[in-house]
């Protein structure tokens, strides 16, 4: 997990932002079945394009790349539907992720919000493992509830480990010059935010090599 900065809030939602959010509440009101149309507005095109941009196709959460993913409320609308289409109050999140987060909130034990917080100030990453910082309970919370150390994770985060080795070995055989340059700098592109489990890439790093 990583910072990530918001990205511009797109235009159908500065339109219409105010008038979806009123249709919503107000449906919610005469405890009708709410129209998917008034419901689910937020999954519109233009802001799952610009969730996928602010968030380099990953989820804000597990960093996983995702060919589609799901479009999180980080407050949930059971809690607070009046955020609905909140654009600070939308994220990409993976299937996994926002199923296990669930309509967990809790204004006083929150998780980690990536678009808030900084996520290296509550978790440490060894390897392909996540855990929280000694003390962090909202470190603590967020691994547990949303299962950051959930297999299926682990194996890919030990993968993408595996295979950055093999380029730090190249790195490391290579006589001082121009080529070891070059693959140190594509070493080093590996840990950028929009590479998938850029923290666990940036830790290794760090811890292997000092950089
Ligand atoms: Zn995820």
């Amino acid at each position: 997990m990583i910072h990530i900065h918001k990205g511009e809030e797109p235009e159908v939602l500065k339109n219409h932002k105010e008038t979806w959010t009123k249709e919503y509440t107000e449906a919610l009101e005469t405890g009708d079945t709410i129209p998917n149309t008034i419901r689910y507005r937020y999954r519109h095109k233009d802001i799952k394009d610009a969730l996928r941009k602010e968030a380099a196709n990953k989820c804000i959460y597990c960093e996983r790349k995702i060919p589609f993913g799901e479009t999180d409320h980080i407050v949930p609308v059971s809690k607070h539907p009046e955020l609905i289409v909140d654009w600070d109050n939308l994220g990409l999140s993976c299937k996994e992720c926002n199923t296990y987060k669930g309509n967990y909130y809790d204004e006083n034990e929150q998780l980690i919000n990536p678009f808030e917080d900084q996520p290296d100030e509550h978790l440490l990453f060894f390897g392909p493992m996540i855990l929280q910082r000694v003390g962090d309970m909202k470190g603590f919370r967020t691994v547990e509830k949303l299962r950051l150390r959930r297999t299926e994770l682990i194996e890919r985060r030990k993968e993408r480990i595996e295979q950055l080795q093999g380029l730090i070995e190249q790195w490391n055989s290579l006589p001082e010059g121009k080529t070891k340059e070059i693959t140190r700098k594509k070493i080093m592109e590996e840990a950028q935010n929009d590479k998938e489990f850029s923290a666990i890439v940036l830790a290794y790093l760090s811890q292997a090599l000092g950089w």
